[in-house]
């Protein structure tokens, strides 16, 4: 069983081990000990025989991103203590290159403490990988294959999980860097000998750590197994994503063998398909969709129509989709959940089926992406679109492509908001989004009061201020997280087959932006 090994880095034995301690309550199963700087044999010693959990022990050098300098005599001698001790560290570290260049370290026993050879690359993949890993592997005082480098892009990390499948002797394969996290969260999948996590926030050794609490919180690292299937937001950047949490705080709830990651991927489309292309030939990933964001949207239809798949019509008609979903056969599924979710909102809170969206009158404020689909789904549900856009060409491109789709779409100057007689206004700018959150799109109101609809595509915060003057004003409101929970719900079923547990989805964003 694959396990968490949390590293802290040493400076005194006291502190250490209260690090130790918090890393077992936390539930790591080993603790990886740093001593790069710490050169007290009676106190390494002590720290060994008195570890909270079965250890490793490492002096990382500086060549290989850690704080040790000296010879092979020097690292032997500094290891020694975690040898002797009674009961010994359950590994000792050491670096392939200082295990093919001093001599003096091969008078480091193989099984006690078990001999893990390493190596690592802070910059890019090592070009003699396969080979390093053959070094490693080959040497029969090896007991443990750790290799970890920086990941050039997501690619990098199905080589990682493979050689961790693959291997012929126990082995640590990982990537380092935001695109290298899923080779962390996913060893267990693939039946790695451990995976690292930091204690905390300020305590990672390596760029890309999770921490212990959102491996095991965030990433259900206990429910992880073989036959897990995997999901991502696509997008650059994802770090601030709110899909990770609500996902798999769904896929909890549900009782889904599923997890979802952050997928970074760089604009370019020959970026979006070589790393979609290249996760979904690894089998043994169970790689079965993503939600799709800024700035990969058109990217995923040009996809998915190149592989002969399938795409919503309406998607199609707005020339984004939102979501990747990888059917049991293998094919392709584009669509589009974003012009839904709006639209159900809407609705809902009109207590009308979309049949009776037509000829009611809509004003969007904006032209962007979240604009375009919400008009071309209001324009296909026959309701008349007035799009109020600061830049008129853009508005007037949405009035070219969806004027006359069932229902009509026109463009107006924003100073003649105030002049609006429509029921439903949606904002779709970013006005009065976090830290911005005085501003508003509505510096002037229309007429609006009892029996219209106020709906900020906002999610952060949660009520912006043209929401709270709405509701000052009697309208009734709809804030982004219902248009962000209706999306992600349609994307859970559309992977799961199963209603999404949509108050779980709300529980976890209120939490996270409260
Ligand atoms: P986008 O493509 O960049 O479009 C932004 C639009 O806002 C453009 O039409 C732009 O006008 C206008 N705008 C930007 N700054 C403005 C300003 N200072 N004054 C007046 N107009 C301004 O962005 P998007 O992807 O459509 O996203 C827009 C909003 O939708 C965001 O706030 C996002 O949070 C929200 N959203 C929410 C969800 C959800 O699930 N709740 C989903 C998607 C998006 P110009 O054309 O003149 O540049």
């Amino acid at each position: 069983m694959t396990q968490i090994a949390v590293p802290i880095l040493v400076e005194n034995v006291d502190d250490a081990l209260t690090a130790g301690q918090r890393a077992a309550a936390a539930g790591a199963d080993l603790i990886e000990w740093r001593i790069d700087r710490f050169d007290d044999a009676a106190g390494l010693r002590e720290l060994v025989e008195r570890s909270p959990l079965p250890c490793i022990v490492t002096c990382r050098s500086e060549r290989e991103g850690g704080g040790f300098v000296g010879d092979g005599a020097a690292l032997q001698a500094r290891l020694q203590p975690a040898i002797d001790a009674e009961p010994p560290a359950a590994y000792v570290d050491v670096e392939l290159a200082t295990w093919k260049r001093e001599p003096a370290v091969k008078a480091i026993p193989a099984d006690r403490p078990g001999l893990i050879l390493s190596t690592h690359d802070f910059e890019t993949r090592p070009s003699d990988l396969l080979r390093r890993v053959a070094d490693m592997a080959g040497d029969e005082r090896c007991r443990v294959v750790k290799l970890a480098w920086r990941a050039r892009s997501l690619r990098d990390n199905v080589e990682a999980l493979e050689i961790a499948r693959q291997q012929v002797k126990p082995t640590i394969a990982l990537c380092m860097g935001e695109a290298g996290l899923p080779s962390r969260v996913l060893a267990k999948k693939f039946g790695a000998l451990l995976t690292f996590a930091a204690l905390d926030d300020a305590a990672g050794t390596a760029p890309g750590q999770p921490t212990i609490a959102e491996l095991k919180g965030l990433y259900r690292w206990d429910r992880l197994g073989p036959e897990t299937r995997v999901y991502g937001v696509i997008g650059y950047p994802v770090g601030h994503s709110m899909s990770p949490p609500i996902h798999n705080a769904g896929f909890d709830a549900a009782g889904v063998d599923g997890v979802y990651l952050p997928m970074p991927i760089p604009p370019e489309y020959e970026h979006f398909k070589a790393t979609v292309l290249t996760w979904l030939d690894c089998a043994p990933l169970h790689f079965r969709g993503a939600s799709v964001t800024i700035p990969h949207k058109e990217n995923l239809l040009r996809f998915v129509r190149e592989q002969d798949g399938e795409i919503e019509p309406l998607a199609e008609e707005i020339g984004a989709a939102n979501t990747l979903t990888v059917r049991d056969d293998g094919s392709l599924y584009a669509s589009n959940t974003d012009y839904a979710a709006a639209l159900d909102a809407v609705c809902d809170t009109l207590g009308i089926g979309r049949d009776a969206l037509a000829g009611r009158r809509v004003a969007v404020l904006g032209a962007g992406g979240a604009a375009r689909a919400i008009v071309a789904g209001f324009a296909r549900h026959g309701a008349t679109v007035v799009v109020y856009n600061r830049t008129r060409e853009r508005a007037e491109e949405l009035v070219t492509a969806f004027h006359g789709k069932t229902g009509q779409v026109v463009a107006a100057d924003p100073a003649m908001l105030p002049e609006s007689d429509c029921a439903v206004i949606i904002n779709c700018t970013p006005l009065g989004m976090h830290p911005n959150v005085d501003a508003t799109p509505v510096e002037q109101a229309p007429a609006w009061g009892p029996g219209t609809v106020v709906f900020d595509t906002i999610y952060n915060p949660i009520e912006t201020r043209l929401l709270r003057e709405a509701k000052a004003a009697g309208c009734a409101t709809i804030s982004g997280i219902e248009m962000f929970v209706r999306q992600g719900a349609a994307q859970f079923t559309l992977w799961t087959g199963e209603d999404a547990p949509t108050d779980v989805f709300e529980r976890v964003l209120r939490e996270r932006l409260a």
